[in-house]
């Protein structure tokens, strides 16, 4: 046996990287080596990155290294050189401060107002809750090569990612991910879950999930607040191997006051799943304005930056961050002086949201008469209590998908007949349109585990209720018995044709004449058709025939028109929802319903927008639905707008070949007519000069 007694000098401790260098040094003995406190008995593996760091040794800690084998004494000696030099981090001396703890500034979409401090919650998505399965002894072996699998997979992935890294952001950055590998190799987590496989019976999620969330325990009791944050590390891994494990995933993290939520993508069943109460912000690699995470973080008042692309990488859950919504940037680990200046700002510019003056509410009369319903888009049941706040006319659209808190996991017909019924109640008597689970797709409501290589040209919305017919009809069943207690209509989204439409109404009759012949109380409803997809504006004219309304998802009507990915920052700039064909599908789809004497509801994104409401009533748009906290801007814009010139200024941009002669229009008329209304900053970003 050879042992030396030796300091942790170094600022951070014998931190991730510093311990993946000792994992890497004592492999290349056959001695054991290991790492004693000398304060307390706790010991450590070098050979474990896992266990090391558990030791959880700051800058002062003595500890006792042991080898003990045929080469002890050389292992030892490149041990204790490696302490000598500071485990080969320049980057992390005294002077010269890690890069994590510079102040990083970056650009994306401001989606929402305001601007928050707060801390890093580093969230990851793709991942479910994890529950226990009974596994039959003979079917053991096969956990473990499923479990083994899952590593191989994740470190693929990791390899992937470290080389990209390595490329992007530079070596330094990239050192995280040797530790995370490591962390895949280690026996303390490999052979403790396939141990746990084994004497439990359980199936591989639930054993990574019970050994890593032990680790992780073990690992939020250190002392050291720098070594504690680097837990984020291990759960990244676990996170990983559970979402590469078929199917189930994790649960959510108990959230701090100031939780600034970072993440690659936030699918909108993970938000719903979220405590919002305890959110601040949001921060996303990926999304554009209309993706429903920015939806939902305008609709609950929540500041978020989008569109971030490699930010989520550079982050740690426990780092400081501004996110500044206005100037759509994110400030990472930010200098005391910046701090100091942001506060100021935020106190004097957070969320800014304008409720509705005492008793405004209904629909708003322009100033040439014509009275234009203001309706509120709702994906939440904490939304309700908006509708009333914000003088809304109901409900146009209940985006009714974000009931189903998590993928896979639909209600029951019961389940879904109470939440309809409070929204009947909540709407009042305008009512509101639930629409149709709107699953697949940027939802990422897949009910099959095998992800599609297209997902919003393929297996969405009512092409998924027409497949997964026990799932509509349940929905079906649940909303006709909930228009009992209340003026409820249906629609169906993204309709192609007259085809989707009329298998949707036979399945609505055919439910509706069940629960006659069962004598269940129910009511019937109008039902309603999204247009939004370029087929469906085409043969408007058909579709008007066999329903009730039409309802325009300008969103969606963007996306398919122009073949933009809604959800994709890298083609953000070809997003224009001033693009002339864009607005041709809103003009010949309002002008058919005209024609068939049926309502258009508009309730894309653009119905939030002031400056794109003129021209939707120019249009002649005079059924609107938005965002709630939009109402009363939306309503006092459109007091103060004659309908008649947005006629006049609406024709102009119809006429024009590409969106840039579009916004043309816009930015300089606007200015010029309604310059109370529209000052430079009252536009959206797309239209900044
Ligand atoms: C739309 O597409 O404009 C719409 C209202 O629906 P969603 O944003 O949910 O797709
Ligand atoms: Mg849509």
């Amino acid at each position: 046996m050879s042992e030396r007694t030796l300091r942790v000098t170094g600022r951070l401790g014998l931190h991730a990287r510093a311990a993946a260098n000792l994992v890497r040094v004592a492999n290349q003995f056959q001695s054991t080596v290991t790492l004693h406190r000398l304060d307390n008995s706790v010991e450590a593996d070098a050979k474990s990155i896992l266990s090391i760091l558990m030791l959880a040794a700051s800058r002062g800690t003595n500890l006792r290294i042991v080898a003990v084998g045929i080469d002890e004494v050389t292992a030892l000696d490149a041990v204790c050189d490696l302490f000598a030099r500071n485990f080969d981090e320049p980057q992390i001396g005294e002077r010269q401060p890690i890069a994590v703890q510079e102040e990083l500034r970056c650009k994306g979409l401001g989606v929402s107002e305001g601007i928050v401090l707060g801390r890093v919650l580093r969230l990851q998505d793709g991942t479910r809750d994890v529950y226990r399965a009974e596994i039959d002894g003979a079917d053991l072996e096969r956990e473990r090569r499923r479990f083994r699998a899952a590593v191989r997979l994740s470190r693929r992935q990791l390899e992937t990612i470290k080389e990209r890294a390595e490329k992007e952001l530079g070596r330094g950055h990239a050192y995280i991910f040797d530790a995370h590998l490591l962390f895949l190799e280690d026996a303390k987590l490999t052979r403790d879950v396939e141990d746990y496989i084994v004497k439990e019976r359980a199936n591989a999620e639930w054993a990574a999930k019970v050994v890593g969330d032990r680790l992780l325990s073990i690992y939020m009791q250190i002392n050291d607040e720098y070594l504690r944050e680097r837990g984020s590390d291990i759960e990244d891994v676990i996170q990983r191997l559970l979402a590469n494990l078929t199917g189930e995933g994790r649960s959510h993290p108990k959230l701090s006051e100031d939780a600034v939520i970072v993440a690659q993508d936030l699918l909108p069943s993970t938000i719903a799943e979220l405590d919002l109460n305890h959110v601040r912000a949001i921060a996303t690699d990926s999304g554009g304005w209309t993706s429903h995470m920015s939806i939902i973080a305008r609709g609950l008042g929540l500041t978020a930056v989008v569109g971030l692309r490699d930010f989520y990488y550079r982050t740690r859950t426990g780092d400081q961050i501004i996110v500044d919504a206005q100037r759509g940037e994110v400030i990472l680990n930010p200098l005391a002086a910046t701090v100091e200046r942001y506060e100021f700002t935020a106190q004097t510019s957070s969320p800014t949201v304008t409720v509705a003056p005492q008793g405004v509410s209904g629909p708003v009369t322009t100033k040439n008469g014509i009275e234009i319903a203001l309706r509120a888009n709702v994906e939440l049941p904490t939304e309700f209590e908006a509708i009333r706040r914000f003088g809304a006319c109901g409900v146009g659209l209940f985006r009714s998908e974000f009931l189903l808190s998590r993928p896979g996991l639909l209600l029951s017909e019961d389940e879904q007949f109470g939440s309809y019924r409070a929204l009947a109640e909540a709407a009042g008597p305008e009512g509101a349109v639930i629409r149709l689970f709107d699953l697949g797709g940027e939802t990422g409501y897949e009910l099959s585990d095998r992800p599609e290589r297209n997902p919003a040209l393929g297996l969405r919305a009512i092409r998924f209720g027409l497949k997964n017919a026990k799932v509509m009809r349940s929905q079906v069943r649940a909303i006709l018995r909930a228009a009992k207690f209340g003026n409820l209509r249906l629609v169906i989204p993204m309709v192609a044709d007259v085809a989707d439409i009329r298998r949707a109404k036979k399945i609505i009759a055919e439910e509706l004449a069940s629960l006659s012949n069962e004598g269940v109380e129910h009511a019937q409803v109008k039902i309603g058709a999204m247009i939004e997809i370029p087929s469906a504006v085409l043969t408007a004219d058909k579709i008007a025939t066999e329903v009730d309304f039409f309802e325009l998802g300008t969103n969606d009507l963007v996306q398919y028109t122009l073949a933009v990915d809604r959800g994709n920052d890298h083609v953000s700039d070809w997003f224009r929802t001033l693009h002339p064909a864009v607005l041709f599908g809103i003009n010949r789809t309002l002008q058919v319903a005209l024609d068939s004497g049926i309502p258009t509801i508009v309730c894309g994104e653009m119905a939030s927008t002031p400056a794109y409401v003129v021209l939707l009533v120019g249009l002649g748009a005079v059924d609107l639905s938005m965002t709630p906290a939009a109402i009363p801007r939306v309503r006092s814009t459109l007091a103060q707008i004659d309908t008649a010139e947005a006629e006049v200024l609406a024709k102009r941009c119809l006429q024009c070949a590409i969106a840039d002669e579009v916004e043309d229009i816009v930015r300089t008329e606007f200015r010029i007519r309604w310059p109370q209304l529209f000052p430079p900053k009252a536009l959206p970003a797309q239209l900044a000069d």
